[in-house]
């Protein structure tokens, strides 16, 4: 398994056209455009920032896990994404290694990428995700 770089950081908000503003207007950060992704039940932009990216995320359920994070801990950071080269060979490695994981299949997120969400309690309380992007 080789971990590539941070690809990006999930932040949970309420209404994405609204936290766009600051994050384009006065950040002056440019939007990839927004994507809903139904089988997580969000709508996400992602903001390029050098070398990795800010993904907002906004529910479009009131069931959906970004809405009951939200419940949870309020708007803020839900998770860090790692690229690495392989996303099945890095889920046979964790799996190997006894490390607990959401997801025990790769599955496709936004923009085509192949994503996994290891276990909070694997991870010292951060939801990590893995992705591989072509
Ligand atoms: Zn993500």
């Amino acid at each position: 398994m080789q971990v590539l770089k941070v690809d990006h950081v999930g932040i949970a908000v309420k209404n994405l056209e609204e936290s766009l503003k600051f994050y384009t207007e006065v950040l002056g950060l440019k939007s990839t455009g927004v994507e809903v992704v139904e089988e997580q039940k969000v709508k996400v932009a992602f903001l390029p920032c050098g070398d990795s990216e800010l993904e907002l995320l906004e529910s479009t359920s009131p069931d959906g896990p970004i809405a009951k994070f939200i419940e949870k801990n309020g708007e803020g950071i839900q998770h860090v994404a790692l690229r690495v080269d392989n996303i099945e060979g890095a889920l046979e490695y964790l799996k190997e290694q006894g490390v607990r994981l959401i997801d025990q299949k790769p599955r496709y997120g936004a923009g085509g990428a192949k994503i996994a969400f290891l276990h909070p309690k694997a991870t010292n309380g951060v939801l990590l995700e893995i992705s591989e992007r072509e």
